[in-house]
């Protein structure tokens, strides 16, 4: 059993490139390219150089000691939270405009929904100088008012998707419009573990430092390379992919995905996409992920915008479907009490996404000896206005006024 993808870009039944044909030659050339470029030496070093003194890499992996006094074992926390922009995301967008500067593109563009996705972009076009042109819903556009001024200020430009109901999908479909417009200079920086292949493979070696670290790490610790368990959430997937990567293929380990219930698994507001999902095509991948029986994306609803999502990974829903990931599932109100609690005995205040990750930790009955990392996959700074609503009236609805994912 192998857990990478193969030759013909599938996860055993899950993954390849469905696209229209004028995408086609865009996709042949990164597919080609992107192994040979990304392991050459001068890459390496420009990408490893950039992690260390720009992003602030390695990430501490830290005993958390308070929090393994309450739910046994010895749980770590890889704090992908202290990274330049305050998530993993930047791990990714980094490797992305490195390759894009090696095949010559001169533009870049990318689709965001809660705008995450967009900063980290724009972030990396400012620093390497490239023009950036992010897509974007103009509903999320009102609604995510901080993102879309920290993009400008990054020198981005924000374009609205006026079509359909505003959002993603809607952005989505732009920026893929731009790209077969644009084959020759433009290169579209997808931002999680989803999209044709080869994208869900590259993203996931861009973030596989995030395990790379982790094993040297826990074996300076620990005396051992292997934990017993890794704890990621799961929106697409990008950052449960990087800190599986490399224990793929080591059993001892259980992998386990955090999905977001959002109000409850059957309450029809839930972004629990392998639970609830089945087998399709989205965004150019064949996955699991929700939609009705004649095949319409059904609107996914999480509090966290990250996990907002109606599919998953292709790598994800071949770990789930062949039982060697194991799925979670938390809802809103667990995850802000799970925020809530690591803020007061860790001193760490969590994004609303890692915080679904935190809260299955109740669930997993931790034996003593057992040692369980749990990826911190970013910092709480954003959610602060849900996290304020919480405080005023934890009995309460509580606001997700954000956009669809990313
Ligand atoms: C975007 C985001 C996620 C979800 O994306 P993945 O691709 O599933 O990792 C999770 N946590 C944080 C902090 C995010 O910003």
């Amino acid at each position: 059993m192998t857990y990478q993808v193969d030759d013909k870009g599938y996860y055993g039944e899950f993954g390849g490139a469905f696209i229209p044909e004028m995408l086609h030659s865009n996709i042949e050339n990164l597919k080609n390219q992107y192994i040979k470029l990304i392991y050459e030496e001068g890459f390496q070093k420009e990408f490893n150089d950039l992690l260390k003194d720009y992003v602030g890499r390695p990430t501490p992996l830290y005993l958390a000691k308070r929090l393994s006094g309450l739910y046994g074992g010895k749980i770590y926390l890889k704090r992908e939270d202290l990274n330049h922009t305050g998530a993993h995301k930047i791990n990714n967008t980094i490797g992305q405009i490195l390759l894009a500067q090696r095949l010559g593109k001169k533009r870049i563009i990318a689709e965001t929904g809660a705008g995450q996705h967009g900063v980290a972009t724009a972030t990396v076009c400012a620093l390497m100088g490239l023009e950036c042109i992010v897509y974007m819903g103009k509903v999320d556009i009102a609604r995510q008012a901080p993102n879309v001024a920290r993009m400008r200020m990054l020198g981005a430009e924000v374009r609205p998707a006026l079509s359909g109901s505003q959002t993603l999908k809607d952005a989505t479909n732009e920026a893929i419009r731009d790209w077969i417009n644009n084959p020759e200079d433009t290169h579209y920086i997808i931002g999680s573990v989803v999209g044709p292949h080869p994208y869900p493979d590259m993203v996931a070696r861009f973030q596989s430092v995030i395990s790379e670290e982790m094993k040297w790490q826990l074996l300076e610790k620990e005396n051992r390379e292997s934990p017993d368990y890794i704890v990621a959430c799961v929106g697409g997937g990008s950052n449960a992919a990087g800190a599986y990567y490399h224990y793929l293929d080591d059993e001892s380990v259980t992998l386990v995905a955090v999905e977001a219930a959002g109000k409850g698994i059957h309450t029809g507001e839930s972004a629990a996409t392998s639970v609830l999902g089945s087998r399709g095509i989205i965004h150019g991948s064949r996955t699991l992920l929700m939609q009705t029986e004649d095949g319409q994306i059904v609107e996914p609803y999480s509090i966290s915008a990250g996990l907002d999502y109606p599919g998953i990974g292709p790598q994800h829903a071949h770990l789930i479907a062949s039982g060697r990931a194991k799925v979670y599932s938390a809802t809103d109100k667990e995850a802000l009490v799970s925020a809530m609690e690591l803020s007061k005995i860790e001193g760490i205040i969590p994004a609303l996404e890692t915080s679904h990750a935190l809260a299955i930790l109740g669930q997993m009955k931790i034996k003593d000896h057992e040692i369980v990392i749990v990826n911190l996959s970013g910092r709480g700074d954003k959610d602060l206005a849900t996290y304020i609503d919480y405080l005023d009236n934890p009995e309460g609805e509580h606001k997700t006024d954000h956009g669809h994912g990313k």
